[in-house]
């Protein structure tokens, strides 16, 4: 026969999994010899069990009387002793904690009986009474769901007569007799009298309330898994409601807020731990607690002392004084801020609780992430007029505006409001201070680049209706104008109207090299863990740069070189005519001249980028999107064709447009003439660019510089192509005098490319994963239009936890990586591999291709401390 049931003198804090959490250290602590009150805990298995057969397994009920009669043993007392009662509590606990999920039902064992004999025990028979009324109360919600409302209402009233003192124990009594009534009224039957019943029946409620609706959510939401039941403790009840040398509390071992050291805590006198909870009085701080009670003050602090050593880590605990006598009634390793995280790992490395390895795993790249940021005061912050996609983090405060011009030509901080961005924006979106959109993801137009620039973005808010021809976007029946302020919190997605307080970062400013390591305390810990995440990580972290200012704040942030410079960027702008003049051009010597006229800029830029990251590899990748993406878009096009026309006029060069936009018009413009398609198919594309780098590195090598630049051919699909490019390559490079050779590399981005690797890299230096490309093509999901449509519901039913645009699909993407990195190398053993997509930011993304052996990561600057991070905690 199975064992489903064990004395807290049997477990310890490795069998979370059998005892859930508050099961297993609440038998740590038994077995440190603390002060716990006597009791069992009926296992997670047996919840399990009970859940699949809709009934406790056979023998359950005979192992909890075993143990019951063990703890009356222990203390002298019988469960049901109508003379001198055992009571006890019942309380559920997860593997995981799932706070707010809990099922707590205190007083078991009273009933009409034993309600005297805890008068007389306890010399207090108001208290015996209010006891028995809040077992009735406690009872009926949780095992029979009779709403909290059905005895409150019947408690309020009763409340309403009495003075401050109170309800007496004549009025109290009075009070149990109208609850047992409520009670047979709701659930059809009388409270039952039997302790054995109540105790039987609340651990049953406690296992159904596994699957009760709030809890699968939040499951759900934090990723805990459906099938792992949860444990049941059954302790023996101590009271903190016993006058004024009675009390409960919580507290941690250091402030969970800010890591600072020194016990941090509330106490509540003469008070049993739901009424904390409950906030009905106010609490007071520990410090008042060692005024009232110092030699209870003085044992629980060193309790705590006692658990930090032994756990190794902050701990937060639950305590209850029942005349003078401390019981502690839980701990576990306490949640904490961010800040807090980072403080506390470097205060326990300093008083030598653990090492440097250890610390890394104690504070998360996410975490990092969080405090770059700067944030929203929360407590001044008004009711949000929306809440959407938080896609790039920060707290951005400016005046609306709804075009890209007005942006640039503000003068004051502000927002851009748009449905969604489109490169033609990007000047708007370099000026403002955040992003708002009302259509699209995290992998919109609008989130890819604020991310990488750094800007805060909230998009998706389908709430707006945005109407730039009025200047107005409404939400409801709330009319904000341009000009007026908002608040928009890329980490949560919330947008407020006004204006919202904002904190600067101060581990912002010093990863840019602003402020000292030794600034604050927050900032020396991050600086420490960073130092020791670059001193182990194997993995090399790069930045995606296109621009000499984005290189610089790039290597302020730590990152050893470019791992992706797309060029396309550098045809924006007032280049733009240049490019439409190389579309339109219809013979050899006007392509050769719109070529020749857009070389000199590519140099100026490609030179600057090599300056700033001198002697630090920069992979530059040649032209990838359709070229119509460079041109107006059709709709725009026709209109102001069809306008001229009816108005009598030659549309001029928007007609050549319109005409170049329809021919190039493509149903799937992702899967049609781009990256390597269009170097091959436009004469001298590629090699113009590749001219520009030659010169571009000749220039800074005769400026007495170390440029190293890679070039990378991007959506290559089948060797030929890049062996086609490699030849163009090299014939440039041949007439470039003074620069060196340059290595020759591919984005695999495509599944043919990584199923092909190995005979890829024979044409190939380098490789570098396009995760973004390569998610897209192997899912067959529009990285442009998925996060609108139908993500959320895949992510709703379970489909995926996470998008696989966010976190590498280490399932399918990931095989196709692994397998692409270990035939590449089989052909070619020196072959740099790296990864340039979204992902390569992604901690748990950088996890998987520090385990796939990758080379290094490249991701946008502001990600740069992210990944060191991630990548240092993937090598301990
Ligand atoms: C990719 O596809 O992952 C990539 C880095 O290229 P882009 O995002 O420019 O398509
Ligand atoms: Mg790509």
């Amino acid at each position: 026969m199975s064992t489903y049931v064990y004395d807290f003198i049997e477990g310890d804090r490795s069998r979370a999994d059998l005892l859930g959490g508050k099961g297993a250290n609440l038998a740590e602590m038994t077995r440190l010899g603390l002060p716990v009150p006597p009791g069992f805990t009926v296992s997670t298995e047996a919840c399990r069990a009970y859940l699949a057969d809709g009934r406790p397994p056979a023998g359950l009920f005979d192992e909890v009387n075993g143990h019951l009669r063990e703890i009356e043993i222990r203390l002298g007392r019988r469960f049901g002793d109508p003379h001198d009662p055992l009571l006890l509590a019942v309380r559920s606990g997860g593997r995981y904690s799932m706070p707010g999920m809990m099922e707590t039902i205190l007083d078991i064992g009273l009933n009409d009986a034993t309600v005297a004999g805890l008068a007389a025990q306890s010399g207090d028979e108001r208290f015996a009474w209010d006891s028995y009324r809040r077992l009735i109360q406690m009872f009926g919600r949780t095992v029979y769901g009779v709403p909290a409302d059905e005895f409150e209402r019947e408690l309020a009233a009763l409340r309403a007569t009495t003075g401050p003192a109170g309800p007496d124990a004549e009025q109290l009594r009075g009070l149990v007799g109208t609850y047992k009534k409520v009670f047979a009224a709701q659930v059809g039957h009388d409270f039952p009298q039997a302790p054995h019943e109540q105790l039987y029946l609340a651990i049953r409620a406690v296992f159904e309330s596994w699957n009760a609706e709030r809890a699968v959510l939040y499951r759900r939401r934090e990723h805990i898994p459906d099938d792992l039941g949860t444990a049941v403790n059954v302790m023996a009840m101590v009271f903190g409601n016993l006058g004024p040398d009675s009390g409960t509390g919580v507290a941690f071992t250091r402030d969970p807020a800010t890591g600072a050291p020194g016990v941090y805590g509330d106490y509540l006198p003469d008070a049993q731990g739901e009424d904390v909870v409950a906030g009905i009085r106010n609490t007071v701080g520990l410090a008042e607690l060692e005024r009232i009670d110092p030699a209870s003050f003085r044992q629980l602090t060193e309790i705590m002392a006692t658990l930090e050593r032994h756990y190794r880590d902050l701990c937060d605990v639950e305590f209850t004084i029942e005349r003078g006598k401390l019981w502690m009634l839980q701990t576990r390793v306490g949640k904490r801020t961010p800040a807090a995280a980072f403080v506390i790992a470097a205060q326990l490395v300093d008083e030598g609780l653990i090492g440097l390895d250890e610390a890394l795993h104690r504070v998360t790249a996410g975490q990092l992430a969080q405090l770059m940021f700067p944030a929203f005061d929360l407590a001044a912050a008004p009711e949000p007029l929306a809440t959407a996609v938080g896609a790039s983090p920060g707290a951005a405060v400016g005046r609306v505006v709804f075009d890209s011009a007005a942006a640039a030509a503000a003068t004051e901080p502000v927002i851009l409001v748009r449905r969604e961005t489109n490169p033609d924006d990007l000047p708007g979106m370099i000026a403002a201070r955040g992003v708002l959109t009302s259509r699209g993801g995290k992998t919109s137009h609008a989130a890819v680049v604020a991310r990488g620039m750094g800007r805060t973005c909230v998009c998706g808010a389908e709430a707006l209706r945005i109407d730039p021809e009025r200047g107005e976007f409404t939400v409801g029946d709330r009319v904000v104008r341009a000009g007026e302020l908002i608040s928009i919190d890329g980490t949560t997605g919330r947008v407020f109207p006004g204006e919202v307080p904002v904190q600067p970062s101060p581990v912002a400013r010093y990863l840019a090299g602003e402020l000292k390591p030794e600034a604050d305390r927050l900032v020396a810990a991050v600086h420490r863990l960073l130092s020791h995440a670059d001193a182990v990580r194997r993995l090399g972290v790069r930045a995606n740069a296109d621009t000499p200012a984005d290189a610089e704040r790039a290597r302020r942030f730590g990152a050893s070189g470019i791992g992706l410079c797309r060029t396309e960027h550098m045809f924006l702008g007032d280049r733009r005519e240049l490019v439409e003049r190389l579309i339109l051009a219809d013979d050899p010597d006007r392509l050769a001249e719109a070529l020749a006229a857009l070389l000199p800029l590519q140099r100026a830029d490609i030179e600057g980028i090599l300056a700033a990251m001198d002697g630090l590899p920069v992979t530059i990748r040649l032209i990838d999107p359709p070229l119509h993406e460079f041109l107006p878009p059709l709709a725009e096009l026709t209109a102001r064709v069809a306008r001229a026309e009816a108005l009598g006029e030659d549309p001029g060069r928007d007609g050549l447009l319109l005409t170049a936009v329809r021919r190039m018009h493509e149903a799937n413009p992702m899967l049609g003439l781009r990256g390597v398609r269009l170097g091959l198919v436009v004469p001298g594309l590629f090699g113009m660019q590749v001219r520009a780098i030659a010169e571009a590195t000749a220039q800074r090598v005769a400026a007495g510089g170390d440029p190293r630049p890679e070039i990378m051919v991007p959506l290559v699909a089948d060797v030929r192509e890049l062996a086609a490019v490699r030849a163009e390559v090299e014939a440039v490079l041949a007439t470039v005098p003074g620069a060196p050779p340059i290595p020759v590399g591919t984005m695999v981005e495509t599944p043919r490319a990584a199923l092909t690797a190995g005979d890829i890299a024979a044409e190939a230096h380098f490789f570098s994963f396009g995760t973004n490309d390569l998610t897209q093509t192997t899912w067959a999901f529009s990285r442009d239009d998925v996060e609108g449509s139908f993500f959320s519901g895949y992510l709703e039913r379970g489909i995926f936890a996470v998008s696989p645009f966010e976190t590498i699909d280490a399932t399918g993407v990931g095989r196709l990586i692994r397998l692409a990195v270990a035939e590449g190398r089989a052909t070619r053993p020196e072959l740099t591999v790296g990864v340039c997509g979204e992902h390569g930011g992604d901690p748990d993304s950088v996890a998987f291709f520090a385990d796939a052996g990758l080379d290094y990561v490249s991701c946008s600057p502001y990600r740069v401390p992210v990944a060191r991070l991630a990548a240092g905690r993937a090598a301990v």
